[in-house]
């Protein structure tokens, strides 16, 4: 009996300790293969800027997908080998975001400022012979390890940049506005097609979870019948010397800024183009606001269905960047709606949860894809998709000049 009992007691302890022995081993596979995995992608992601774990998890929530391995998997696919045009504030931006990014990666640069090469030639790992300056970037059609170039230029150079780097044979993300009115747009589109090169604009929002949970809703009916959109997009605008106060560089103001995430929001919100086009323009600050510069403008949109969209558009105004999307059966809210974020959102249901992910991370991760595996995004960011918006801007001049109702 005694010798039973210790030998149950002998049993358990043994079960005990080989099982702590287990417990400890997973844990040492695990830590280690951790380690592993980011020496492995060590070359392509520098330290993680965002949470991959985070990435995956939204990306899971909002749009039922993974667009992402986890984070135990490294990533063996095709890799985006980017050049950035323009190393300003935003480019800077895109740069940094690209760190964490997987399928895309920065190898190149091209800039008019020759200290600024040297600085991101340092902070990037950048190899001479992928630097170049404005007079000799076509030479990049004899560089093989460049597959596309980002052009985050001033507005107005966007046109000319896109269609010579369409000519060197590489594929093209030009920011938004795309150009500065839709005959130029079109240049571009054609010009890519002819070169057989993409063409994609930098519409971050159309990657953004919690954005793309409410298309997701109103795709699925569950706002019912969509009847109205209000976009509201605006800062006040600060150095009054900056290009964006610049006709000749911006070309325009507020609208071709801040105003087309409305414009282009209106669109992927409701799903549907707009069939007419009204608008207002205030402007009370004509020396800051020169001719051809717009301050405020207030458009309104028809569409097919018969819904309408109220946006406001300005320049001298904070804390105005929400969209509202409302059906017969409920409605959906963002605001923030297109700030760098984290973008707040509900709808009749309640709050979205989605969590925040560094939109330029998701827009590169996702634009490798686009580019080298024809994937097709929820939201287009093709040039046809910059060029409709670019078409709705010129209506909305034009509606705002003439006082007059402009049907598309
Ligand atoms: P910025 O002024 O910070 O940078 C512009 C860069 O272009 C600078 O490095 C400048 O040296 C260079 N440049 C080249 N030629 C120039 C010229 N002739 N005049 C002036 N600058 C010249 O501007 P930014 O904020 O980086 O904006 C660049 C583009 O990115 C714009 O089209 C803007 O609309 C877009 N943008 C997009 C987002 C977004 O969230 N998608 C955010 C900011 C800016």
């Amino acid at each position: 009996m005694q010798a039973g009992k210790i030998l149950l007691k002998g049993c358990w302890c043994l079960w005990l300790f080989s099982r702590s022995i287990i417990v400890k081993l997973k844990r040492f596979v695990m830590n280690n293969r951790r380690k592993f995995l980011q020496h492995l992608t060590g070359g392509i992601v520098a330290l993680p800027f965002l949470s991959l774990h985070s990435l995956a998890a939204t990306e899971t929530e909002a749009t039922g997908t993974l667009l992402q391995p986890s984070p135990e998997q490294p990533y063996a696919g095709p890799v985006l080998r980017v050049a950035i045009m323009g190393l300003g504030g935003y480019g800077t931006m895109v740069a940094e975001a690209m760190r964490a990014c997987k399928k895309a990666k920065l190898v190149g640069v091209i800039s008019g400022t020759p200290a600024k090469i040297d600085a991101w030639q340092t902070r990037y790992h950048i190899p001479e012979k992928n630097c170049y300056n404005y007079e000799n970037f076509d030479k990049i059609k004899d560089n093989p390890d460049i597959d596309a170039v980002y052009v985050i230029t001033p507005n107005a150079l966007h046109k000319e940049q896109v269609i010579r780097v369409a000519k060197a044979g590489k594929h093209v993300i030009c920011e938004k506005p795309m150009a500065l009115n839709a005959k130029e747009g079109q240049e571009m589109v054609d010009a890519c097609k002819k070169a057989g090169v993409k063409l994609l604009v930098g519409y971050r929002m159309h990657f953004e979870p919690k954005t793309l949970e409410i298309i997701r809703l109103r795709k699925a009916g569950e706002l019912g019948k969509i009847k109205f959109f209000e976009g509201l997009s605006g800062f006040a605008i600060g150095d009054p010397n900056q290009w964006r106060l610049n006709k000749a560089l911006a070309g325009g103001g507020a609208m071709m800024d801040i105003g087309i995430y409305s414009v282009n929001g209106a669109r992927y919100m409701t799903g549907e183009e707009p069939v007419w086009v009204t608008a207002e323009e205030t402007k009370t600050d004509p020396v800051k606001f020169k001719e051809g510069v717009d301050e405020t403008i207030q458009f309104q949109f028809g569409f097919p269905s018969g819904a309408v969209a109220s946006c406001l558009s300005t320049y001298s105004m904070n804390f105005l960047d929400k969209f509202f999307l409302v059906g017969t059966n409920g409605f959906g809210e963002l605001q923030p709606a297109t700030g760098y974020g984290p973008i707040q959102g509900k709808t009749h249901k309640g709050p979205l949860s989605a969590l925040h992910v560094t939109h330029q991370t998701v827009q590169m991760e996702e634009m490798s894809d686009i580019i080298l595996q024809n994937k097709t995004p929820v939201v287009p960011v093709d040039g046809e998709e910059g060029l409709k918006d670019l078409k709705i801007i010129d209506a909305i001049y034009l509606a705002a000049r003439t006082g007059k109702k402009i049907m598309l």
